[in-house]
C-alpha cells in the first residue's frame, strides 16, 4: 500500500462525534475519508427540511456553556457565533398557572433564585440546600432514592429538580444514577455562568458542514450516503472498510463513530465480544412536535412546563431572533409512553396542554405540524451504566472508538459526542498504537 494510503484514517458515521473526531485529524494534517450514510452530517442532531417550516433542526437542541469540547468544536469549524447564549443562567418554568424562575447571577449566584423561586415555600427552598453535603458524597444509586436520602421535599423534585434531570439526562429520577444527578445539579445549578443555556441560530448540519473544507484541505473527503457495510479486518488489524456499493476503502486506522448497535453488525462475530456490555447500555426515546402558528404564541421565547405532556416549548423563530409565524418546538424527554401513540394523539395532546401556558395558541391558526420521534435519542444515564461505557482504544489494533456511549464522564450529549471524537482522534495520532 502507498504511504499516503497507509496513513489515511477511515471515520465511520458523521454524527457529532465522527465530525470532531475528522475536524480534529484534519487540522493535524491526516487525511481523513468520513463515510456517513445520510443524506447530511450531523447524525442525531442533524437539520432537515420539513415542509411549510423550511430546514430545521429535527430534534431541537440546547446547548451548556460549560460545554468546552462542543464549544471548541464550533471554533475549529469557524462557527462560534452560530449557538447564542444567554449572559447567565435564566430558565423560566411554568406551573400550576404561574411563571418562577430558576436564574443565577454573575455574583449573587442562585441568591435571587432562593428569593424568588415562589413554587416553593421557603422551607422548602432552605431544604434544597441539603443537596450540598449530600453532592460531596454522592452513592450509586438512584437519583430518586438519593434525593430521598437527602430529604429534599417531593414539591421541589417535582417542580425544579424533575424537570431538570429529564431535560438533561432524558430519564426520570428513577431511572437515572444519581451520579449524573449530581453532575447535572452541579453543572447548571451551581456553576455560576456555565448553566447558561445556548441555542443554535442556524440549521445544525449546516454547521457541520462546515468540516468539508476543512477535511479536503488536509487532503481527505467527506462522503454522505455512503453507508458502511463492514470493517475490513487483517491479522487482526482494522484494514479499511467496504461500502454497500462494494467499494473497498482501504486506510491505516478506522475511527468508529457510531451507537454500539449499529457498530456491532459491521464486525465479524468472533471480534465482537469488546461491544458485549456495551450493548447492554439502555437507550431512551425523545418525541419532537414541530408546530407553526400563524401568529406568535408563546409570551416567552422558552419554557419549562413540569407536569404537562408538553414538558418543555421553545419558540425557535424568537430564540433565532426573528418575527412572523411561530415555529413552536415542543420536547418530550422520557417519552417512552409517547412512542407507540398514532402522531395525530400526539399532537393533538401537546397541543392541548401548550395552550395552557401559551393560551394565544387557542386563537391561533396552526398552519403546519410534525410529530418527529427518536426511539434510541440517547443512552440512559442508569446506575452502573459507566462500567458499561466502551473505552475508545479497542482490543483490534487501528480501530477505535467515538461516540456519545463511549466513557467521557458525559451523559448522552453534544458535549459527549464532541469529546469522545477529541479523544478517539488523540489516540490514533499517538504513536502507542501504531
Ligand atoms: C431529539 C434529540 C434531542 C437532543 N437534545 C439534545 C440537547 O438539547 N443537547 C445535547 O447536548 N444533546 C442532545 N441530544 C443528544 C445528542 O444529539 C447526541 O448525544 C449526539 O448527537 C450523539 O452524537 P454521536 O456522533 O455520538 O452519535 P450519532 O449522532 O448517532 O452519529 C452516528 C452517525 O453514524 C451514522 N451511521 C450509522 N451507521 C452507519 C454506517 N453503517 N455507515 C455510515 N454511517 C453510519 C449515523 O447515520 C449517524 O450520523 C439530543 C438527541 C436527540 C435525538
Amino acid at each position: 500500500m502507498a504511504e499516503q494510503v497507509r496513513r489515511r484514517v477511515l471515520v465511520v458515521g458523521g454524527g457529532v462525534a465522527g465530525v470532531t473526531a475528522a475536524a480534529r485529524l484534519a487540522r493535524a494534517g491526516t487525511p481523513v475519508i468520513l463515510l456517513e450514510q445520510g443524506k447530511q452530517l450531523g447524525g442525531r442532531a442533524s437539520s432537515g427540511a420539513l415542509p411549510g417550516f423550511g430546514e430545521v433542526d429535527l430534534g431541537f437542541h440546547v446547548l451548556m456553556r460549560t460545554c468546552r469540547a462542543a464549544r471548541a468544536l464550533l471554533r475549529l469549524l469557524g462557527a462560534e457565533g452560530d449557538v447564542r447564549f444567554q449572559p447567565r443562567l435564566e430558565v423560566p418554568i411554568w406551573h400550576a398557572g404561574r411563571v418562577h424562575w430558576v436564574e443565577s447571577h454573575p455574583l449573587l449566584h442562585l441568591i435571587p433564585f432562593f428569593f424568588r423561586f415562589g413554587h416553593l415555600s421557603a422551607r422548602e427552598r432552605l431544604a434544597l440546600l441539603r443537596l450540598l453535603p449530600g453532592l460531596a458524597r454522592v452513592p450509586e444509586a438512584s437519583a430518586a432514592d438519593w434525593l430521598r436520602s437527602l430529604r429534599i421535599p417531593p414539591r421541589a423534585v417535582e417542580t425544579l429538580l424533575r424537570p431538570l434531570l429529564l431535560s438533561a439526562l432524558n430519564g426520570e429520577p428513577e431511572e437515572v444514577s444519581a451520579r449524573y444527578a449530581a453532575m447535572v445539579i452541579r453543572r447548571v445549578l451551581l456553576s455560576p455562568r456555565g448553566g447558561a443555556l445556548g441555542f443554535f441560530q442556524v440549521p445544525m448540519s449546516r454547521i457541520w458542514g462546515r468540516v468539508v473544507p476543512l477535511v479536503e484541505r488536509a487532503g481527505g473527503e467527506v462522503r454522505t450516503q455512503a453507508r458502511v457495510e463492514a470493517i475490513a479486518l487483517e491479522g487482526g488489524r482494522a484494514v479499511g472498510v467496504r461500502l454497500k456499493s462494494g467499494e473497498e476503502i482501504p486506510g491505516e486506522a478506522v475511527i468508529a463513530a457510531l451507537p454500539p448497535q449499529e457498530l456491532v453488525r459491521l464486525l465479524p462475530e468472533g471480534e465482537r465480544g469488546f461491544l458485549s456490555e456495551a450493548r447492554k447500555i439502555p437507550w431512551s426515546p425523545i418525541v419532537c412536535v414541530h408546530f407553526l402558528f400563524d401568529r406568535p404564541v408563546l409570551s416567552l421565547p422558552f419554557l419549562f412546563a413540569p407536569g404537562l405532556p408538553l414538558q418543555a416549548a421553545f419558540s425557535v423563530t424568537r430564540l433565532q431572533g426573528r418575527e412572523g409565524p411561530e415555529h413552536v418546538a415542543a420536547v418530550l424527554s422520557g417519552a417512552r409512553d409517547w412512542l407507540e401513540k398514532p402522531p395525530g394523539e400526539v399532537k393533538e395532546e401537546v397541543l392541548d396542554s401548550l395552550r395552557e401556558p401559551a393560551p394565544r395558541a387557542r386563537g391561533a391558526h396552526l398552519l403546519s405540524s410534525y410529530v418527529l420521534r427518536f426511539p434510541h435519542a440517547t443512552f440512559l444515564p442508569a446506575p452502573g451504566v459507566d462500567g458499561r461505557r466502551p473505552y475508545n482504544l479497542t482490543p483490534i489494533r487501528g480501530l477505535f472508538l467515538a461516540g456519545d456511549f463511549t466513557p467521557t464522564g458525559w451523559p448522552s450529549t453534544l458535549e459527549g459526542a464532541a469529546l469522545s471524537g477529541l479523544s478517539a482522534a488523540g489516540t490514533c495520532l499517538s504513536p502507542l498504537d501504531r
